[in-house]
């Protein structure tokens, strides 16, 4: 023999066997790892066939197969355990995709049915918003016609020389009250024309628009003795609108100025441009508003409640039909107001580039 085997070199041979095995176990897949034992195996035969005697070798075969056969029983452990987890955690997975699934599954169906609902319902909702429509149509045209007798006659028995002072009251007052109920039904027709979007827009002057508004309103300046100020850019500010309507928000503004202004008052008009809009200011000094009132002002049927106002009669109505008609022009509305001091609204419009 080469070399005679020392218990010291039997004790490298082993550590270094198990050490470099453990090594090699990690860099294959279990399969191989036992291929790779009966190599390292015989690899040691070798070895020590070359190394030391022969008879030695065979005598101890235990310690080399405990050092190549432990490393690989643990390595093997290792990858049962790596494999397993591994395993448990793709079949939850699997579980949570197939739950989910089934989940979308049942939301799409639930989508389905919610959309077939909100589609019934839509269509219900504006089957019974026409049917509105419809009967307020008719309830306003049914009730002026009526109206226009009573509105008649009392002015057939005011014109009767032999009726008591008392009587000519009673039958001013059935007058007064017809040209409310007539006002009342005009805004409520007026609104229910805006909202079924009939728009008729042309090219128009807002200017000049304003200015033929203003002219309207001259008897009711010159019966409360208010003091008119006027102030109108020469520029045409051309806009896209419907001149029926926008001159109805414009009338409705300029009345409310003289109506809750008090007599020797003053109202103005102002008429300008602002980089791409056209703005009219309508201002007064009468009676204004608390800031309180002024979220609620352009909701239908809000009025505001003040003492120098309460006697003031109205429907509420005109402003949310001016919000309305701004609106419809893509235009902004907004006021400033201070009670005892008087009010301005502010409106734009977009101008045609
Ligand atoms: P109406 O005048 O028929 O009551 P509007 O919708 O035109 O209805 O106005 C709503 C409320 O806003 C009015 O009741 C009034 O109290 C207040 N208001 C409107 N314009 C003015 C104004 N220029 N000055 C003071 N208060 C105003």
């Amino acid at each position: 023999s080469l070399a005679e085997q020392t218990r010291l070199s039997e004790v490298l041979v082993i550590v270094v066997f198990s050490v470099g095995s453990t090594l090699a176990y990690y860099l294959v897949n279990w399969r191989r790892k036992l291929v790779l034992m009966t190599l390292l195996m015989l690899l040691y035969v070798v070895f020590a066939f070359v190394t030391f005697s022969t008879l030695n070798i065979v005598n101890n075969l235990l310690y080399p197969t405990l050092a190549l056969g432990i490393p690989l029983l643990i390595t093997i452990g290792f990858d049962i355990t790596e494999e397993i987890t591994l395993r448990i955690r793709s079949e939850a997975q699997v579980h949570l995709l197939e739950e989910l699934n089934q989940k979308t599954e049942a939301e799409n169906h639930l989508l389905e049915e919610l959309n077939v609902k909100t589609e019934a319902e839509k269509k219900h909702l504006q089957d019974l918003s026409e049917l509105k429509t419809r009967m307020i149509r008719m309830a306003s045209h049914d009730l002026k016609n009526p109206l226009g007798r009573v509105f008649g006659y009392a002015e057939l028995l005011l014109m009767d020389e032999d009726i008591t002072d008392e009587q000519r009251t009673f039958i001013k007052n059935i007058r007064q009250s017809g040209d409310e109920m007539n006002n009342l039904i005009t805004e409520i027709l007026d609104l229910e024309q805006l909202r079924s979007g009939a728009l008729n827009k042309e090219h128009l002057s807002f200017g000049q628009m304003v200015t033929q508004v203003v002219t309207r309103h001259e008897p009711d300046l010159y019966r409360k003795s208010q003091t008119y100020i006027e102030e109108v850019t020469p520029e045409p500010l051309t806009v896209f609108a419907d001149a029926r309507q926008l001159s109805q928000a414009v009338t409705n503004l300029i009345g409310n100025a003289i109506k809750y202004t008090p007599d020797g008052g003053s109202i103005s008009v102002r008429v300008l441009q602002d980089q791409h809009k056209a703005r009219l200011e309508v201002g007064d000094t009468g009676y204004g508003m608390p800031a309180e009132a002024l979220p609620k002002l352009f909701t239908e049927f809000y009025r505001v409640r003040t003492e120098a106002t309460q006697n003031i009669k109205g429907t509420g109505l005109g402003l949310s039909l001016v919000k309305q008609v701004i609106d419809a022009h893509d235009g902004r509305i907004w006021v400033e107001s201070e009670e005892g001091k008087g009010s301005t609204f502010f409106v734009e419009i977009p101008l045609i580039k």
